[in-house]
């Protein structure tokens, strides 16, 4: 079995584990599938996990006051990994941009073009 693979049955396992505990519904995952679908999975899972990292980071910091809470470095490591995929996309775009501009050359400036110099 590839890497990838593996690494993606364990993540599936792991995620699959914890939403039962938290009786996640087959119905509501059903349902985000299907926007997955219409959106991107990549992009909707990406900006959709991160509002609600955003949102359940921001009303356990207002709520919690344990001054050693593993949910606040759980948290912490989830945001670190949000930030960089977030950082991961924004660079992806501009590298879109830029190399969209090259294959485009009549979009660039004269003096990108190499006709004037
Ligand atoms: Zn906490």
């Amino acid at each position: 079995m590839p890497a990838e693979t593996s690494i993606y049955a364990q993540a599936l396992q792991a995620i699959g584990e914890t939403a039962q505990a938290y009786e996640v519904r087959d119905d509501t995952v059903a349902r985000y599938r299907a926007r997955m679908r219409e959106s991107g999975p990549l992009g909707y899972a990406e900006g959709g996990m991160s509002a609600l990292i955003v949102q359940t980071a921001t009303e356990h910091r207002r709520d919690c006051r344990r001054p050693d809470c593993r949910t606040c470095g759980n948290l912490r490591e989830v945001l670190a990994v949000a930030l960089a995929g977030a950082r991961e996309l924004v660079d992806h775009e501009i590298a879109s941009m830029v190399d969209s501009n090259r294959r485009r050359p009549r979009l660039l400036p004269k003096w990108r073009r190499g006709g004037v110099r």
